[in-house]
């Protein structure tokens, strides 16, 4: 009988973000699950599109030990307070047991802590001075996981989603348990680590358009005999971090065989570097384009505010675009959504038809980006509790606890706005849905995504539009302020190499 010990800890951390992710960030549900101790892990995560999902499914006749699976918003730094206690609780119920074969962990990859930049590497040290050095420690990522080299070293075996929406969680969790068996198997494994020379924007990296569908596709493909498994990293770029960016793994039974798949990767994603663009246009021009397109079509125009995303850092309540929207008097618009418990508070003392005074969205800001609260009056249309069940490819089975929602018109505009009390990405229509709008039927909508609505959203669209407006996010990698990132890294397709300081 093969005894592994389980648990999850993610993060994705946006260096620039000024919101910082403590404890109680953690326990909170969310799009995901909230902090989950012991066995309650295998029933909460039962049949979910989560790496551990998919890890314990596979596992057949494996004896599971769960610890504890959590995960935060992506935002600022992890607090050091929080960490420790995390990743204290993991080791504590780690050095109860014995007699274990193996550790699984479903971590996120771009994990940055206020006293340790490879968050991920700062785990895996410490688990391994409970479980030892013979012990193998399997981990599970994300696409955006920024892989310093040491973490690299301390990992026995490594998988990362393939797909960006991210609708291959669960599977990334069952390649994990078929990587580990046959680590468990063969022994030490062959492995092959590479980093590229370039970042990648966010908005570039989706793998439902090119480059990355073909990169994406070819990986799965034919590989030489003694590799087992190889993986892509894209990178998370707003992180301020050594190792910043993407970069690859390979596993096998042999090492020049692992060196040489992994240099053919390299190469491979090289050869893509031009191709890379960043897709976004000036947010006036998203709204003008989406104006135009809607008085010609029957389908939605969706416009996408990846720089205010808050599943990468966004805080979720910058106005830019929404601003954008009513300067140009753009009407059949269905913005989903701000972050603004106060304005769903008092939507929801007020209730369904009230008129309220409000000051939207608008708090957040760490300096350099404009974000202004929007002053205006209101009729409140819609209101819900935040609880319904996704049912996008990527969320899909999970249950929403979004807190109090509102959708309040916008007086004298044609806009409505859909106000929540937890930040989150909208990445599922359902969101529209529960709050009695019909998605389908609608001009414009409005979505705080980079690229993880396009799993659910394409379908329903007749074009998807990326706008540039003020958010927390940057995706325009030559203008990220990097002080801390390896020097000889190229910032984007055409951008300048950045120069240590
Ligand atoms: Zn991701």
């Amino acid at each position: 009988m093969t005894t592994v010990a389980i648990a999850g800890f993610q993060h994705e951390t946006n260096t620039f973000a000024p919101m910082p992710t403590g404890y109680e960030e953690f326990t909170q549900a969310g799009s995901w699950p909230g902090l989950t101790q012991g066995t309650d892990v295998l029933s909460v995560f039962n049949g979910l599109n989560i790496p551990v999902s998919g890890f314990i499914e596979a596992a057949g006749d494996w004896e599971l030990v769960p610890l504890l699976w959590t995960a935060a918003e992506p935002g600022g730094y992890v607090t050091a307070a929080a960490f420790d206690k995390i990743t204290g609780m993991i080791c504590s119920a780690l050095s109860r047991l014995s007699g274990i074969d193996a550790v699984y962990l479903d971590l996120h990859g771009a994990m940055v802590v206020e006293h340790f930049q490879d968050g991920e590497g700062e785990v895996l040290r410490r688990v391994r001075e409970v479980v030892g050095p013979d012990v193998p420690i399997a981990v599970s990522l994300d696409l955006h996981g920024n892989l310093f080299p040491d973490f690299f070293e301390l990992a026995d075996v490594v998988t990362i989603y393939r797909t960006y929406p991210h609708i291959d969680m669960a599977d990334t969790g069952r390649r994990c348990q078929a990587l580990l068996q046959q680590r468990i198997e063969f022994g030490a494994l062959a492995k092959s680590f590479r980093q590229l020379d370039f970042l990648i924007p966010l908005t570039a990296q989706a793998t439902m358009r090119e480059p990355a569908a073909t990169l994406y596709s070819e990986l799965s493909q034919i590989r030489p005999d003694h590799v087992l498994s190889a993986d892509i990293a894209m990178g998370f770029p707003p992180a301020d971090i050594e190792h910043c960016g993407a970069s690859l793994v390979c596993y096998g039974t042999s090492q020049s065989d692992c060196d040489l798949y992994a240099d053919q990767l390299l190469r491979e994603l090289q050869q893509k570097e031009a191709e890379f663009a960043e897709p976004m246009m000036p947010a006036p021009q998203a709204v003008a384009e989406a104006m135009e397109l809607n008085r010609m079509n029957r389908k939605p125009v969706v416009i996408a505010d990846p720089q205010d995303n808050p599943g990468a850092g966004g805080s979720g309540d910058s106005t830019g675009l929404l601003r954008a929207l009513i300067d140009a008097d753009a009407t059949d618009v269905w913005f989903g959504m701000i972050w603004d418990p106060s304005v769903a508070a008092k939507a929801h003392q007020a209730g369904v038809s009230a008129v309220i005074d409000i000051e939207l969205g608008g708090r957040y800001s760490n300096g350099e980006v404009a974000n202004e609260p929007l002053r205006c009056r209101a009729r409140v249309a819609h209101l819900s509790d935040g609880h319904f069940v996704f049912s996008g490819p990527m969320y899909g089975g999970a249950t929403a606890a979004l807190g109090r929602m509102a959708l309040i018109d916008i007086e004298n505009t044609g806009i409505h706005v859909i106000v929540s009390t937890v930040r989150t990405q909208n990445a599922d229509a359902e969101i529209f849905r529960h709050m009695g709008i019909k998605p389908e039927d609608k001009g414009i909508l409005v979505v705080k995504s980079t690229a993880h609505f396009l799993a659910d959203y394409t379908p329903l669209a007749d074009t998807i539009l990326f706008a540039e407006a003020d958010g927390l996010n940057p995706c325009v990698v030559e203008r990220i302020p990097y002080t801390r990132l390896r020097s000889g890294v190229r910032l984007g397709a055409r951008g300048p190499e950045f120069v240590a300081p």
